[in-house]
């Protein structure tokens, strides 16, 4: 069952204009809120950075986070699974072609649930092989854009030469992957890009570094430049669907040992262990 402007239906009858913003501009903004234990993640902080996309494409939040926190409540109910991911996607709503803002036009709130399938553990094991592209993306990644080509294209890239993500680079320094935050380990420091309008600013990204904070594990969040990332002993992978993964190969070289290395394993285990704890929570 899917939530669609006010109603819950069957997917299948569910039904938009084709004059809807989002599919003629691609003039809307999304969130994906993974759920365990038929709790969303970190749900406070997912409508935050909703807040903070629809701020950034100037439309107004539809629903307050009680309203939006009762919607997903129903939907996670109304799906099958312990563990799914919520995809609630808002666009301008319904106007004739202009690319002026409409006046006075409901915005389309759309809002599915899926089970979630986090990496099976062999993938785990061997790690994920990547490849690197220039970031030709726009200059506001920090907005949760439904217009995806940039990344659609990115990620395609990786796709075709038998790897799982493409790393990005701009002006010589990473920003992230096509559709993932990236983490570089070198002297057995764990370094993070800063967020800035360069990249999402992940919600497992959050996580990962409040647990390095917790865990007194050496951190720092700056620029991290090509060289360092070729060179780096350790390359972790975090989304809300994929969590933490290991890369260990990026444009065919190996990374570090070209094994899953003790730093992923250490955030691994830890990540695992804060979800469990929310979970009970
Ligand atoms: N960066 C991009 C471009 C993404 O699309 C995503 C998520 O899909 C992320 C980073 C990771 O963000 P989060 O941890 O909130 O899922």
């Amino acid at each position: 069952m899917i939530y669609l402007n006010g109603d819950f239906l069957r997917i299948e009858e569910a039904r938009i204009s084709v004059l809807d913003r989002g599919f003629i501009f691609g003039d809307g903004v999304y969130e994906v809120i993974p759920v365990y234990s038929r709790k969303p993640f970190r749900l406070a902080e997912h409508l935050r950075r909703l807040q903070h996309s629809l701020d950034g494409i100037r439309l107004q939040n539809p629903h307050s986070d009680s309203e939006w926190t009762y919607l997903l409540e129903q939907i996670v109910a109304l799906n099958e699974g312990e563990d799914q991911y919520i995809y609630l996607h808002i666009t301008r709503g319904v106007a004739r072609r202009d690319h002026a803002f409409p006046q006075g036009v409901a915005p389309t709130v759309f809002i599915m649930s899926n089970p979630l399938l986090t990496p099976p553990p062999g993938l785990l094991h061997t790690g994920v092989v990547a490849i690197s592209a220039a970031d030709n993306r726009w200059l506001r990644c920090d907005i949760k854009a439904i217009s995806l080509l940039p990344n659609v294209l990115l990620r395609q890239m990786a796709i075709d030469e038998g790897a799982l993500e493409t790393v990005l680079f701009r002006d010589g320094f990473m920003t992230e992957g096509a559709a993932s935050n990236i983490f570089v380990v070198r002297n057995g420091i764990l370094l993070a890009p800063p967020k800035n309008h360069l990249m999402l600013p992940g919600i497992t990204y959050d996580v990962v570094l409040e647990l390095a904070q917790a865990s007194g594990i050496p951190h720092e969040v700056r620029a991290i430049t090509e060289h360092e990332v070729r060179t780096a002993e350790e390359l972790l992978l975090t989304s809300s669907t994929k969590e933490i993964m290991p890369i260990t190969r990026l444009d065919n070289q190996p990374v570090g040992e070209g094994k899953p290395g003790k730093m992923f394993a250490l955030f691994y285990q830890l990540y695992q262990s804060y979800k469990q704890t929310t979970m009970r929570g």
